[in-house]
């Protein structure tokens, strides 16, 4: 699960990481009257939405009166905004992030990820900081600094030490960059967070000093550790997650949207990995990741068709059922149903085995409706694919 980059920054900052004094407004008037109360003459407006690259999509605005931020403010709110990771339909605004703007002198990137190999947190840091880390990770893989975190004695100071100085940062900026990365990671471990991203961290000028501040901050949960997370929990917009994953999770089914157009509906996330294998090994695209689970009655193969069937792109469906725990009976039942109440015009490729696969069989066949029946998933496959490349 993912949150905005103000409940980001609050999070932070109940660990005591500094960040710039800001408040979300809903409004243009809103954003006025949070921009009087956090004082000064300059602000930053930020669109909130969950993807990143926003400032250089004209997301991230800098204000010098109070009438600016109200602009801005207006601007934004009810707008979509698109960026290298919203897709091209974009993201819609719905509230801004005001804070202070700072001076910056320079910025760095932070990263706190899990790192697979090593089943470790890793920091990543890099000197060139701002907006392109991808780039740089492309083009100047040398400048990614990395250091695992040993999960049994946590980050220490002397691997923060190492990593600041590694992206130039010394004298007095040394200690709070050591406060400021343990700070990450406790909030970090204690959250059940997956990945922290602080892009850019920046050193800015506060008077004749220089000071740490992270300007821009994403975390990532991990869902199965939201039951013991209900903060966090209460932090979900569910407006910026796709309304069909939003959905099926509340009929009990895993979808995941990609953007094939071979639907796919499968029990079991193996199997249905297994599925989107075998049908880009035969030069097909899913256009989606469904597992319905086990015990999966009629409904819920019902349901599964309809948010399968939501994505435009969808050309054919692939079901693919080894049932153990499931009935293969149900599940023919459920895509009679479906195709009954939702007149599916597309073609439905249903390879069935295990559990009551004879009666599955036969109520499809006595159905009179056109299933394209298979074999074994490679036949399935086959199918679907010749199916949409027809
Ligand atoms: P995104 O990563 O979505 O583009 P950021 O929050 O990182 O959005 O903002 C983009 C850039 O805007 C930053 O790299 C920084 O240069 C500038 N910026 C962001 N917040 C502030 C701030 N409070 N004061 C001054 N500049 C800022
Ligand atoms: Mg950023």
């Amino acid at each position: 699960m993912n949150i905005h980059e103000y409940q980001a920054k609050e999070l932070l900052k109940s660990y005591g990481v500094p960040v710039p004094v800001g408040g979300v407004a809903y409004s243009d008037a809103q954003a006025a009257q949070v921009a009087e109360e956090i004082g000064g003459s300059r602000w930053v407006v930020k669109a909130q939405i969950h993807a990143g690259g926003r400032g250089k999509a004209g997301g991230v605005k800098i204000a010098n009166s109070i009438e600016d931020v109200q602009k801005s403010t207006d601007a934004m709110i009810g707008t979509r905004l698109v960026t290298p990771q919203t897709g091209p339909e974009g993201s819609l605004i719905q509230r801004v992030w005001i804070e202070q703007a700072s001076q910056i002198t320079k910025e760095f990137y932070l990263g706190f990820v899990i790192d697979r190999g090593s089943q470790r947190i890793t920091l990543i840091a890099s000197g060139e900081g701002g907006v392109d880390i991808e780039e740089v990770a492309r083009a100047t893989p040398e400048k990614i600094i990395k250091e695992t975190v040993d999960p049994a004695i946590g980050l220490l100071d002397f691997q923060c030490r190492k990593v600041a100085t590694a992206i130039g940062l010394k004298g007095k900026l040394m200690p709070q960059a050591v406060k400021l990365m343990k700070s990450i990671y406790r909030c970090m471990r204690n959250q059940d967070a997956l990945q922290a991203e602080i892009n850019p961290l920046a050193v800015v000028a506060v008077g004749e000093e220089e000071k740490l501040m992270v300007l821009d901050a994403k975390l990532t949960f991990d869902d199965n550790a939201l039951y013991r997370q209900r903060a966090v929990k209460e932090m979900r917009d569910l407006a910026e997650e796709d309304p069909k994953e939003v959905e099926a999770s509340g009929h009990g089914l895993n979808y995941i949207a990609l953007d094939g157009n071979i639907g796919c509906i499968v029990n079991g996330a193996g199997l249905a990995m297994a599925s989107m294998d075998a049908l880009t090994l035969h030069g097909g695209r899913p256009a989606n990741f469904l597992d319905v689970g086990g015990g999966a009655s009629p409904e819920k193969v019902t349901n599964a068709c309809r948010i399968v069937l939501e994505d435009r792109n969808v050309k054919a469906i692939l079901v693919n059922i080894f049932a153990g725990i499931n009935r293969c009976d149900w599940i023919a039942k459920g895509l009679i149903q479906a195709c009954e109440s939702l007149n599916i015009k597309v073609p439905l490729i249903v390879r069935l085995a295990g559990t009551n696969v004879e009666e599955g069989r036969r109520i499809l066949a006595e159905s009179g409706l056109s299933f394209i029946t298979a074999e074994n998933l490679d036949d399935a496959a086959t199918k679907a694919v010749a199916i949409v490349q027809g």
